[in-house]
C-alpha cells in the first residue's frame, strides 16, 4: 500500500517522512477493523513526533490520527460495523480496560493507553487498523474532507471547553467570555461551538492575515496579536499554540476565578510569573487526550450546530509539505490529507 514512513525524527525542513508504495497492509487483530482511508488530517501533534519531542515509540511509524475511512475487512470477532461503513479514527487507540483511570470513567488518563499514528500506525496510509470499540460512526452532513479535522482538532476543542468550566452551575453560556490563544485546525472549531452556546470569543494569534481573518469571519468579537491583551477580562481561555510564554499573559487576561486550560500535548516552558496572576482563584489545567464519551457528544453537538470545517488539501504523498506548513502557520483552518481521491473529492 501507499504511505509515509517517518524513519527517524527531524526537523520537519529535512523533508523526513518517506513516501512509499509498497508499504504492508496492516493485518486486523481479533477485535479491530481493517480501514481503508479516505483521507487524514494532520495535526501539531503528528509535528510533535516529527521533531522527536514526543519521543519515538516505533519505528518506523506511520502518522496520521484524524482518519475517514471504509470497514474493508474486520477481526475474527463480530465488531458492530457494516463492511463498508464510514468510520473515523482519532488519537486514542486503545486503553487497558483495567487501571483506576480507566475504571473511573476517565479513560484518557490511561496508564497504558495506546495512541494512534505514534505507538501504532496511523493513517498516512491507504490502511489502518482500529479496535471497533474505538472506531467512531460518522454523522452525515460531513464530507470525508470535512470530518478529518473533527477527530482531534474538533475532540481536543471540546474537552478544552469542557474543561474552562464555563456553563456550569447553571449559568449558562450567554454572554460568558472565552478568549482562544493560537488559532488553527482546533481553535476554528472551538469557536464555532462557543458561539453556537452563546459565548463572546476573543482572538490572539501570531498569524494575522490567514487565522484573524478567519477568527473574524466566524464570529470573534476581537482578534489581536500573540498575547496582546484582549479589550475585556476573559471568564476563561484556552491557549492551543505550543507557546509556554502565552500561559503568564493569558493569566493576565483572566477575570477573578478564571480557568485558563492548556489544550496541547507538548509545549515549550513556561516562564516563571508573578503570584498576582494566578492569585484571585485562577487556575490552570491542561488537556490530556478525550474519552469515547467527549469524541460522541462532540460529534452530535458538531452535526446539531452545524460545525463547518474549513480545510486545506494535499496529496498523501505530499505529507512533508502539509506538516511544514502547519508549522509556519500557513494553513487555513485545518490540512487534511487525501489518501483517496476517489472517496475524498477535493473539487
Ligand atoms: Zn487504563
Ligand atoms: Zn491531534
Amino acid at each position: 500500500m501507499r504511505a509515509c514512513l517517518l524513519d527517524h525524527p527531524s526537523p520537519v525542513e529535512m523533508r523526513p517522512l518517506r513516501y512509499a508504495e509498497d508499504a504492508a497492509v496492516p493485518e486486523p487483530a481479533d477485535d479491530e477493523l481493517l480501514v481503508r482511508v479516505s483521507a487524514c488530517g494532520i495535526c501539531r501533534t503528528d509535528l510533535h513526533v516529527v521533531e522527536g519531542e514526543l519521543p519515538a515509540r516505533l519505528t518506523p511509524v506511520i502518522l496520521g490520527h484524524q482518519i475517514v475511512g471504509r470497514v474493508e475487512a474486520t477481526g475474527a470477532r463480530p465488531a458492530g460495523f457494516d463492511l463498508g461503513e464510514r468510520v473515523g479514527v482519532a488519537w486514542l487507540h486503545r486503553t487497558c480496560g483495567l487501571c483506576r483511570f480507566c475504571r473511573a470513567c476517565r479513560e484518557n488518563l490511561c496508564e497504558s493507553p495506546h495512541f494512534t499514528g505514534w505507538t501504532v500506525n496511523g493513517g498516512f496510509s491507504e490502511y489502518a487498523t482500529v479496535p471497533a470499540a474505538f472506531a467512531y460512526p460518522l454523522p452525515e452532513g460531513f464530507s470525508d474532507l470535512q470530518a478529518a479535522p473533527l477527530l482531534c482538532a474538533g475532540i481536543i476543542g471540546y474537552r478544552a471547553l469542557r474543561l474552562t468550566g464555563l456553563g456550569e452551575g447553571g449559568n449558562g453560556w450567554a454572554g460568558v467570555r472565552l478568549g482562544i490563544y493560537g488559532f488553527g485546525a482546533a481553535g476554528h472549531v472551538c469557536i464555532q461551538l462557543a458561539r453556537a452556546r452563546g459565548a463572546e470569543v476573543y482572538v490572539s494569534t501570531r498569524e494575522r492575515q490567514r487565522h484573524q481573518a478567519l477568527a473574524s469571519e466566524l464570529g470573534a468579537t476581537w482578534t489581536g496579536g500573540a498575547g496582546e491583551e484582549p479589550p475585556a477580562k476573559l471568564d476563561a481561555a484556552i491557549i492551543f499554540a505550543p507557546a509556554g510564554e502565552l500561559v503568564p499573559a493569558a493569566l493576565g487576561a483572566l477575570d477573578r476565578g478564571g480557568t485558563l486550560v492548556l489544550g496541547g500535548i507538548h509545549m515549550s516552558d513556561v516562564p516563571s510569573f508573578p503570584y498576582r496572576l494566578i492569585y484571585g482563584e485562577r487556575s490552570v489545567r491542561s488537556v490530556a487526550n478525550n474519552t469515547r464519551e467527549d469524541g460522541r457528544e462532540f460529534l452530535a453537538e458538531a452535526a446539531r450546530v452545524p460545525v463547518r470545517t474549513y480545510v486545506e488539501t494535499f496529496p498523501l504523498e505530499r505529507a512533508n509539505d502539509a506538516l511544514v506548513a502547519l508549522k509556519h502557520d500557513a494553513i487555513r483552518g485545518a490540512g487534511v490529507l487525501v489518501v483517496d481521491p476517489v472517496t475524498a473529492p477535493t473539487h
